[in-house]
């Protein structure tokens, strides 16, 4: 059996993780997704559980005492956690994974999984950014601010990452991901059970 492909997908908010994600998943039901913790509070249509675990902040940090996440962030104001049971679990079962922090989450999670493999997803450019988190009508003008601002410095992380993915065409995008899955997935260092 061959060992776990752990897809991290990071980049700046806007950019499309989670449509990115959404249509890789539909064609990848097998692939597992992990739904991780905020403090944020939830936009008009997200569902707790399904989008993230919405939780306080003194919730939030008692787990981080427990030891309960693998890596943590505090983002524009808000925590935000992977949980280590739900990933430990599904590498344990040998499922492929899929992941979406921002840009020091995916280090931190490089960090402890080695063999896991970065991928940034960027918007075509910073003003297509700013359009697409202003068309998404989600966040108060002030938060999209911080957004952009948080964008330019995740840019200076692209170059830890391993493959890179333009979404200027969702269909593309989702292609270009799927494509990375199934080569990694193809990898003979990950078929004999080396990290790869
Ligand atoms: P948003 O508020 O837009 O849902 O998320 C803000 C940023 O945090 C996004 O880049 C999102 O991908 C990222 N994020 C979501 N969950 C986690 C997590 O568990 N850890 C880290 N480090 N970032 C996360």
């Amino acid at each position: 059996m061959r060992r776990s492909v752990l897809l991290i997908v990071s980049g700046p908010s806007g950019a499309g993780k989670d449509t990115v994600i959404e249509r890789l998943r539909e064609i990848e039901p097998d692939l597992a997704y992990c739904v991780t913790y905020t403090t944020r509070p939830p936009r008009h249509y997200e569902i707790d559980g399904v989008h993230y675990r919405f939780t306080t902040r003194d919730a939030f940090e008692k787990m981080v005492h427990t030891g309960e996440f693998l890596e943590t962030f505090e983002y524009a104001g808000n925590l935000y956690g992977t949980p280590r049971g739900f990933v430990e679990d599904a590498l344990q079962q040998r499922r492929d994974l899929i992941l979406k922090p921002e840009v020091n989450g995916a280090r931190a999670l490089k960090v402890v999984y080695p063999e896991a493999v970065l991928v940034f997803l960027t918007a075509p450019s910073t003003e297509e950014l700013a359009r697409r988190l202003e068309r998404r009508r989600a966040d108060a003008p002030t938060e999209i601010d911080q957004r952009l601002h948080i964008a330019h410095e995740e840019y200076d992380a692209l170059a830890q990452f391993e493959y890179r993915i333009i979404n200027d065409d969702i269909t593309r995008a989702v292609d270009d991901l799927r494509s990375i899955l199934v080569a990694e997935r193809l990898k003979v260092a990950r078929l004999s059970g080396r990290s790869g």
